[in-house]
């Protein structure tokens, strides 16, 4: 292809807003010379690697904004250490159905059993699908540790403001070491609570993990292979 011909599609590339063809259109003519690609094929990989470009440039900003504590996967979740966890339920969280329908995931259980773990994986997922996650505007928020402290009043009634105003607009994940029926005490307040509650639970897939604490599974080893070395 005459040198030309290629400034001016670098260009154009560029105008267009598509820097990644600009940086790669030699490879992509070698690699359609090589395999003797037609038209439409060529048109294909040049417009599919672009949109995959943008897609991961997207999932990679989608990350930073959302501010997650770590982006653990759910493939890094071990379901055998919880036996009594249906992989299923939360494995049909993760196909993301209830944050399309703007509904809420709950996410109850003892300290360790991976609560939180669950709630970034699903965030992530998010992410990659192309939502937002934050506070009243993105398409998945996610509260985590809801009881760890008791709030004041005022706290209280901004988490309730949250929920209401995100109720039917936008998911929220939620972990709590608390039962429902606990909420009274966390918020100081039971008619606040019953309202949160009333909001949060009528779309809402609760999943309950009760079981061992994955942190001290790692705890527990080592002290026993300090002991085995003692
Ligand atoms: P929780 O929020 O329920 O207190 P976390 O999600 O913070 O627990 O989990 C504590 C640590 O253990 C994290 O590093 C998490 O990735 C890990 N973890 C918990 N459960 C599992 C599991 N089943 N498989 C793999 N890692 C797990
Ligand atoms: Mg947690």
């Amino acid at each position: 292809m005459s040198e030309l011909v290629s400034t001016r599609i670098r260009n154009t590339a560029g105008k267009l807003g598509l820097p990644h063809l600009t940086e790669t259109i030699n490879e992509y003519i070698r690699r359609a010379d090589e395999g003797k690609m037609g038209y439409l094929d060529f048109l294909d990989l040049v417009l599919s690697e672009e949109l995959a470009v943008r897609d991961d440039r997207r999932f990679r900003q989608g990350l930073r904004l959302s501010r997650l504590p770590h982006h653990k996967t759910m493939d890094e979740y071990d379901f055998s250490f919880q036996p009594d966890l249906d992989p299923r339920k939360v494995k049909d969280l993760a196909t993301l159905s209830f944050v399309e329908a703007k509904a809420n995931a709950a996410l109850l259980g003892p300290p360790g059993v991976g609560k939180t773990h669950i709630a970034v994986a699903l965030a992530v997922a998010a992410c990659r699908a192309g939502y937002s996650g934050t506070y009243l505007r993105p398409s998945v928020l996610v509260v985590d540790e809801v009881g760890y402290q008791p709030l004041e009043r005022a706290e209280a009634n901004l988490v309730f403001q949250v929920i209401s105003k995100r109720y039917e607009k936008g998911s929220i994940i939620l972990t709590s070491n608390k039962t429902f029926s606990e909420w009274g005490q966390v918020f100081g307040d039971e008619v606040l609570a019953t309202a949160i509650l009333d909001r949060l639970l009528h779309h809402c897939e609760v999943i309950s993990i009760n079981g061992p604490s994955y942190r001290l599974k790692n705890r527990l080893k080592a002290i026993e292979r300090e002991n085995d070395v003692a």
